[in-house]
């Protein structure tokens, strides 16, 4: 089989080209790699306060709006929510380079 990117020759069981490294049809098709993850940041881009709630939701695919919700919650109900966020503030670091990202319902 060839790579339909580079055309460089590889095995049947290589899932990536080793010429350009494109993802072959078996190497997308087992998904044996897990999609490369961003690090756990603040999102600058789609911030409301800090951009902790929107960072959270993009490390871990959820819904940005629920980990809104649940901070708020925390904070109604325990002040918890309001520590926590404020050690996120301080700990998570800024990323100032991600481009708002509409697929979590910001
Ligand atoms: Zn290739």
């Amino acid at each position: 089989m060839y790579c339909t990117d580079c055309g460089h020759q590889m095995q049947p069981t290589d899932q990536f080209c080793a010429q350009c490294g494109h993802r072959t049809a078996s190497g997308a098709a087992s998904s044996a790699l897990p999609p490369p993850r961003h690090r756990l940041m603040r999102s600058m881009a789609d911030k409301k306060i800090a951009g902790v709630c929107s960072g959270i939701a993009r490390q871990y695919d959820w819904d940005v709006t629920l980990v809104r919700v649940a901070f708020l919650l925390g904070i109604v109900f325990h002040g918890v929510g309001l520590l926590v966020y404020f050690l996120a503030w301080i700990t998570m670091p800024r990323d100032d380079m991600a481009t708002s990202n509409l697929s979590y319902g910001a």
